[in-house]
């Protein structure tokens, strides 16, 4: 689809000697166009709650003389600044991971500790959704360590262990697998949930795309999260995979190398979808 410009250029000095200049933008303007799209999709995002929270804004006014009707509009308000909260907050965290730098000077990370920070923080989360959140260390002695961001590191598990709550119902289970094998750490997280029909797999990760909005709506989902989770696998030189079947649940699996990161890898620029 992007252009290809083919130049050869003879060297008038010597006759055995050509110059072949290969100019390929379909690179640069597929970077373009996922900027403009980033850019188009985020003030339609943004949009949302902020006309939510104008009209809420007004029916408080017309209700000012039934301070019940006015405690109701309070509490939607604040529930709709929370989202729009969120929603910039994970715009932010998504346009650093684009910035080239992010990872410039990485640290060793011990996944097992994000694997614990992470679930820790989402236990009140769990415990309202009536999900058992059960996290196993299956290293066998051996270090799960790797190089990159210990904060980025614990987000994307983070991301991963409340979509396992967010989409599953009541009374399942949610298991999260560290394990090591010298080059790499993978950390599983296997849900019980609705799964994700198979046409959807490849789509996910794409920046706000949900398979259901009104229910990402309603557990206060961005769109946002997955794309975190591939960049900042990317970012540190790994991957993110699924597997779902309808009905039955869905896996994630991060997988990170362990070694340290040659830095022009880890500082690439990585184009999103
Ligand atoms: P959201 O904020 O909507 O959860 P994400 O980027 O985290 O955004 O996920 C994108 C979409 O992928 C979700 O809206 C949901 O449809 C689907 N999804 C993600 N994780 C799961 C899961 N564990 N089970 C079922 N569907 C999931």
């Amino acid at each position: 689809e992007g252009r290809l410009t083919l130049g050869v250029r003879v060297n008038p000095l010597s006759d055995d000697r050509v110059l072949v200049l290969i100019d390929d933008r379909s690179h640069s303007r597929r970077v373009e166009e996922t900027r403009r799209d980033f850019v188009v999709n985020v003030s339609h995002e943004l949009k949302t709650p902020v006309g939510g929270l104008t009209l809420l804004a007004e029916a408080m006014d017309d209700a000012r003389d039934d301070p019940e009707a006015v405690h109701r509009f309070a509490g939607r308000m604040q529930s709709e600044t929370a989202r729009l909260a969120r929603l910039v907050q994970e715009i932010v965290e998504l346009s650093r991971l684009q910035v080239a730098d992010t990872l410039d000077e990485p640290v060793l990370v011990d996944v097992d500790a994000c694997v614990d920070d992470a679930a820790e923080h989402l236990r009140t989360v769990a415990e309202a959704a009536r999900i058992q959140v059960i996290v196993t260390h299956a290293s066998g002695g051996r270090p799960a360590e790797i190089w990159g961001d210990r904060n980025l590191v614990t987000t994307a598990v983070r991301n991963l262990i409340e979509n396992a709550i967010n989409y599953s119902g009541p009374g399942t289970r949610v298991t999260v697998t560290v394990q090591a094998d010298g080059d790499l750490v993978a950390v599983v997280v296997k849900d019980q949930g609705h799964g994700i029909p198979a046409g959807e797999l490849d789509r996910i990760f794409e920046r706000f795309y949900r398979v259901d909005p009104a229910r990402s709506r309603r557990t206060g989902g961005t769109g946002l999260g997955l794309a975190i989770v591939k960049h900042i696998c990317a970012n540190h030189g790994g991957e993110v995979s699924v597997w779902s079947e309808e009905g039955q649940g869905s896996t994630f699996t991060i997988r990170l190398p362990s070694a340290r990161p040659d830095s022009s890898a880890v500082t690439a620029p990585v184009t999103p979808r």
